[in-house]
């Protein structure tokens, strides 16, 4: 097995100021990366925030971090945020919708996109800033799952470079060897994939049977978004992720173990030919694969105290069970199927997690909604955008059917 962290788009060390637009600012990576950014006033300027409906804190962002551009997502709510920011006497540009995301991704402006939009809405302006050369700090792991090869394929184009935000593509990152363009290294033998096992690692089918969303929402470890909490529940999160690794590293999803570690304190591993196993570990908290991410090959300071050794009482792994968390073994199959398997997987995936939390299906339901949007789907070459777009449409549509036929509609 070759894989590799491809350092060939790194032009060195930039002390210069650069400047950040940040997607989905008002969101939980959104803050974090704020918080990083804040830290480092020298090094950052914000350019350009995101939000989509959650105006007063995109306003209050705007007050401190005082970006040239905003954007929302509606009109409606750009004349709000406009009306706010000239009361503050503040000027900003607002704008709204997805071609003003897609503007402040690629604008000749900004040198770093953080990519924290929320699902397949991040898609296109994720895009934009790989086809025009930037560091994308990629958080919207549903972009690389959904056009993994087209995103990368940009990015190599354009000269972009592509970070992982997500905590356990960044361990694998920190873990794999440096290679000098993009050659690839042998003498991995797999990606161990780190899994907390989420809220409800212990429950047994039957709990599972009438898990709330309150107990779904819960995760032991990390502050997250609604949308990737309950993926964190029934591990379509690490489906997802599973899917982001082959993606960003080249591999396939057999190179890839998927090891459950409640503690959520190693947060990937890689394993060597020599029996070597590199870990990258910390606590769960987001900022430190952002600084990571946003400084790399250098190192900047997160806010995040280092980890004391004498307080961790002990680490533990197991299995995850594919049984009573069937979206994992799904993800496997929609990787190894491949075209536009996974994109139907993502999908499918994020009608389900809006119908659970609206009350339209229950937690086990989950996956069915998957499995049977998955069954009734053609799968194609994921050679084009437009086939990709279509087959989320498509699978949308059929997921909605078989959400209305469990909600009795
Ligand atoms: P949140 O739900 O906390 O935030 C999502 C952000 O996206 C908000 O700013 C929201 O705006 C914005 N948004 C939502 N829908 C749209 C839309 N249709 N168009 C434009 N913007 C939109 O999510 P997270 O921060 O938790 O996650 C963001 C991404 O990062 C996800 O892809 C997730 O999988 C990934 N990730 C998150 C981690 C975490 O620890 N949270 C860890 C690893 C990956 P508003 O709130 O104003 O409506
Ligand atoms: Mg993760």
């Amino acid at each position: 097995m070759t894989a590799s962290a491809d350092s060939s788009a790194i032009s060195g060390a930039n002390t210069a100021q650069q400047s950040v637009t940040l997607l989905g600012s008002t969101g939980s990576i959104g803050n974090s990366t704020l918080d990083v950014l804040a830290r480092h006033p020298d090094r950052y300027r914000v350019y350009a925030l995101s939000a989509h409906t959650r105006i007063n804190e995109l306003f209050e962002q705007c007050k401190t971090y005082r970006p040239e551009v905003a954007v929302v997502g509606s009109e409606q709510s750009a004349n709000q945020l406009h009306a706010l920011c000239v009361q503050a006497g503040l000027k900003i540009s607002v704008e709204f919708g997805p071609d003003a995301l897609d503007a402040v991704a690629s604008a000749t402006d900004t040198d770093i996109v953080v990519a924290a939009i929320v699902g397949s809405a991040g898609l296109m302006s994720t895009l934009a800033a790989a086809n025009t050369g930037k560091r994308v700090l990629l958080a919207n792991k549903e972009a690389l799952v959904m056009s993994g090869d087209l995103l990368l394929q940009a990015a190599k184009n354009s000269g972009a470079l592509i970070m992982p935000v997500d905590s356990e593509h960044n361990a694998i990152f920190q873990s794999l060897p440096s290679t000098k363009n993009g050659v690839k290294t042998d003498g991995i033998e797999k990606i161990l994939l780190t899994a907390s096992g989420g809220p409800l690692r212990k429950c047994t089918l039957e709990e599972l049977r009438v898990v709330s969303v309150q107990q779904a929402l819960k995760h032991p470890n990390w502050s997250m978004g609604p949308k990737i909490s309950i993926d964190s529940a029934t591990l379509m999160n690490k489906g997802l992720e599973v899917i982001e690794a082959c993606q960003l590293f080249a591999v396939g999803p057999d190179d890839i173990q998927v090891v459950v570690h409640p503690e959520s304190i190693i947060h990937s591993m890689v394993s060597y030919a020599d029996g070597s196993v590199i870990a990258q570990m910390g606590r769960p908290d987001m900022r430190t694969p952002i600084a990571h991410a946003l400084s790399w090959p250098q190192r900047i300071t997160s806010g995040v105290a280092p980890l004391n050794f004498m307080e961790i009482s002990g680490l533990h792994f197991e299995e995850p069970d594919t049984q009573r968390f069937p979206l994992l073994r799904l993800a496997f199959e929609a990787q190894r199927s491949g075209g536009t398997a996974p994109a139907i997987l993502n999908a499918a995936n994020e009608v389900a997690v809006d119908a659970f939390l609206s009350g339209d299906v229950a937690f086990l339901q989950l996956s069915d909604v998957v499995e049977q949007t998955l069954n009734a789907s053609k799968i194609s070459p994921a050679s084009d955008l437009s086939t990709i777009i279509g087959a989320d449409k498509d699978a949308r549509h059929k997921a909605r059917e078989v959400v209305g036929a469990f909600a009795g509609r």
